[in-house]
């Protein structure tokens, strides 16, 4: 800008030797701009680059489910996860199935037919494969009947800070029939990759199995992108205590009956 001031200065003299600097001059100043372009430019490849592959989504809040702070209460300097609800019948043979939802859902049921892609689906497979794998007791099987899910997934057009969202239905007596899952495709305006996608539906599928919101970083965190990727042993400790009627058979193999969880959360300091 300075160069700017400078040259038009020397515009009105009708002077050769004037001439020639005021032309090396507006050359200057033809570089200068080709270079704020360049690096505009740049900026907004890397910006675009940086969307597609989610770079710097890892430092927005996620979370799930409403986040009341006042739920641990009473476990400061513990590391806890709390424990919610026990599956009811549906689980005395060892096994829930779930359903994946093939269509994006969006806001108003609008866009029907738009398809969830295909990394998407694999992503959610595999967390659900990495739990199945991590209770071995338990067998998650895939269906492709909805109406007869435990469990139906659907990623939904992401609008805002909500990675995911889990409802889970109850009976009478208070138990776990039936859950829905809801795991965003984007926040906060960026899409997620398959690898967040991941994440989400794992610890999704926490809350599934009866969990609640951990006070430290670990799968089940509040804010789901501060936490790790992985099922730790204390979210597994965390899964038998909350259905612990179907895990502790009785000697002669038959299964108790079907009650509540007798804790209200796991200690995971010493795990
Ligand atoms: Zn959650």
């Amino acid at each position: 800008m300075v160069l700017n001031s400078n040259s038009s200065n020397k515009k009105g003299e009708d002077n050769n030797q004037e001439g020639i600097i005021y032309n090396y001059e507006k050359r200057k100043e033809y570089i200068l701009i080709g270079i704020v372009f360049a690096v505009l430019a740049a900026l907004s490849v890397a910006y675009l680059i940086m969307i597609q592959f989610g770079l710097f989504q890892f430092y927005l809040p996620f979370s799930d489910n409403e986040y009341d702070g006042k739920e641990f209460e009473g476990y400061s300097g513990r590391d806890v996860i709390l424990v919610c609800c026990s599956w009811g019948e549906e689980l005395a043979d060892g096994e829930l199935t779930y359903f994946i939802g093939e269509n994006i859902i969006k806001q108003g049921g609008n866009g029907n037919g738009e398809k969830v892609e295909s990394g998407s689906i694999k992503a959610i497979n595999r967390a659900i494969q990495d739990w199945d794998s991590k209770i071995e007791r338990l067998t998650f099987t895939e269906t492709s009947e909805r109406q007869n899910a435990d469990i139906e997934f659907y990623v939904r057009e992401g609008r805002n800070e909500r990675a995911g969202v889990t409802k889970n239905y109850y009976d009478y007596y208070g138990f776990i029939t039936k859950s829905y899952v809801m795991i965003s495709d984007g926040a906060f305006g960026f899409g997620f990759s398959d690898g967040q996608i991941e994440h989400i539906a794992k610890h999704e599928f926490g809350h599934v199995l009866g969990l609640g919101h951990a006070n430290f970083d670990t799968l089940m965190a509040a804010q789901v992108n501060r936490g790790s990727g992985t099922v730790s042993d204390c979210e597994i400790d965390a899964v038998y205590k909350a259905n612990e009627w179907w895990f502790e058979k009785s000697t002669d193999g038959r299964l108790l009956y079907i009650r509540h969880p007798n804790t209200e959360h796991v200690e995971c300091s010493a795990m």
